[in-house]
């Protein structure tokens, strides 16, 4: 076994994953529009990649991941090239610079990546540092007549490349009578988009460029084409993103690249993340619900328990951020630190007869479409198993940190009012130990000795939670 099977949106199907170049995947995944602070559910997207990137590193490829940052271009109706440059609206709403307020978010971003255990990208490109690469692609689609002007900007003619609809699989045509308010007007087809926009005449932009048609700004996709092909070449393994960038934005990259570049498929597998949402309320500063990762950490969750969070659902399924789940969330991850920290100085070489089948098992998890959730209830089971020499969980636990990326060995349990005690899991394991080979009377001993020490047990399908009442 052990070939690593992803599900490709552009297909439809789960497919076995070999890379164009043997021994090296390319991996490009569209990055934030660092216009306003990058929410957890922001965070959801990159988390993703890193378990992508983890995967595919675990399979002995070298792998080259590139992430865009949009610092120009995203306007506030990007479906339909209206509204203002979410970057300038920032900027001249803050009384900042385009440029301050791209810097501070975009570190922010890296910031908050960091904390979760995820490692920099290979290459992380700015939209604004890569206007010429853009202006080149968009020279290429229109000496190949796929573009055409309006007063406004230069245009991708969608009716010219026929398999536009293909890749999201719906009609690009709205339905009869639809009209959009701002959109733009004189377009061939409601479906084309912006290649190029021209600074709007009265309009004092920041950021502007010159360029064979005039000056302006580029449009959106187009960064995201460029940038790719320029790190990753005319053609790559795998593109990720958001699953609400199918229908426009990927599709949209799609037709600029392979009309650019007289490729097909421009990119092996698609692949896309589901979201967070959060409890039907809308995630602001003004309603006190979560924001940022900073706070929870100001409500006392570790970092990486937001990333443990987000293991326990898969990533092809809509996750639902509440303070109940972010709070079992973090019990689960304490919980799972105790344990592995009663492993920590175990020594000696671990019993490979007991480790391989449960490293299989990870592995088939990992390589079954990245399923996560059946990952970490593997690691949890070992970490609990009281019939595996230590030595052998602290082995395996090690091996698997490597995809999970939650400091299991390494991390010292977290300290402030937790439940975290080595001593307490190694008694509430040896309880479960006890439950499973039907020896009722230690198990209801341990059970009263916890609960004299005030301790009380609950049952959850990750294995029994001790909390402190
Ligand atoms: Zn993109």
């Amino acid at each position: 076994m052990s070939e690593l099977v992803l599900y490709n949106t552009r297909t439809r199907r789960k497919e076995a994953f070999r890379p164009l170049e043997p021994g090296h995947a390319r991996v490009y995944t569209c990055g934030p529009t660092v216009y306003s602070a990058q929410h957890l559910g922001n965070m959801r997207p990159v988390l993703f990649a890193d378990l992508l990137v983890r995967a595919l590193r675990m399979t002995g490829l070298q792998v080259t991941h590139v992430i865009n940052v949009t610092d120009v271009g995203h306007l506030t109706q990007d479906d339909i090239d209206a509204g203002e440059d979410k970057m300038e609206k920032a900027a001249r709403e803050s009384g900042r610079s385009a440029a301050d307020v791209a810097a501070e978010y975009t570190r922010q971003w890296l910031d908050d990546r960091r904390r979760l255990n995820i490692p920099d990208p290979d290459v992380l490109c700015r939209a604004t540092e890569h206007i010429p690469e853009q202006i080149a692609m968009i020279r290429q689609l229109e000496d190949k007549g796929y573009s055409y002007r309006l007063e406004d900007g230069i245009y991708f003619d969608t009716a010219k490349f026929p398999r536009y609809a293909e890749f999201a699989g719906v009609d690009p045509e709205p339905a009869d009578g639809e009209s959009r308010i701002g959109e733009v007007s004189g377009k061939r087809h409601p479906a084309d988009f912006a290649l190029w926009k021209f600074a709007a005449r009265g309009v004092q932009r920041q950021q502007e460029w010159d360029s064979p048609w005039g000056r302006g700004f580029p449009g959106w996709h187009i960064e995201c084409s460029a940038m790719s092909t320029k790190y990753l070449g005319e053609r790559f393994d795998i593109h990720t993103g958001g699953v609400e960038h199918v229908r426009v934005h990927h599709t949209n990259e799609i037709a600029q690249s392979e009309c650019a570049l007289d490729v097909h498929p421009w990119v092996q597998v698609w692949m896309h993340e589901d979201w967070i949402v959060f409890e039907g309320e809308k995630m602001s500063k003004s309603l006190g619900n979560i924001y940022v990762l900073q706070d929870l950490v100001d409500q006392g969750h570790p970092p990486l328990a937001f990333r443990y969070f987000f293991l326990q659902a898969h990533y092809r399924k809509q996750q639902n951020f509440q303070d109940d789940a972010m709070a079992a969330a973090d019990r689960g991850y304490r919980r799972l630190l105790g344990q592995a920290a009663a492993v920590r100085e175990a020594e000696g070489a671990p019993d490979e007869a007991a480790a391989a089948p449960l490293r299989e098992r990870f592995r088939a998890a990992v390589f079954d479409d990245l399923n996560a959730p059946q990952a970490l209830a593997l690691a949890g089971e070992v970490a609990r198993d009281a019939g595996l020499a230590p030595a052998t969980r602290r082995a395996l636990l090690l091996e698997f940190d490597a995809w999970l990326g939650l400091d299991l060995v390494a991390a010292d349990p977290p300290t402030a009012e937790q439940e975290a005690d080595p001593r307490i899991d190694a008694l509430v394991a040896e309880r479960e130990a006890a439950r499973a080979a039907r020896d009722w009377a230690t198990a209801d001993r341990i059970r009263d000795a916890l609960a004299a020490e005030g301790v009380t047990l609950e049952d959850s399908p990750d294995g029994p939670i001790w909390r402190r009442s």
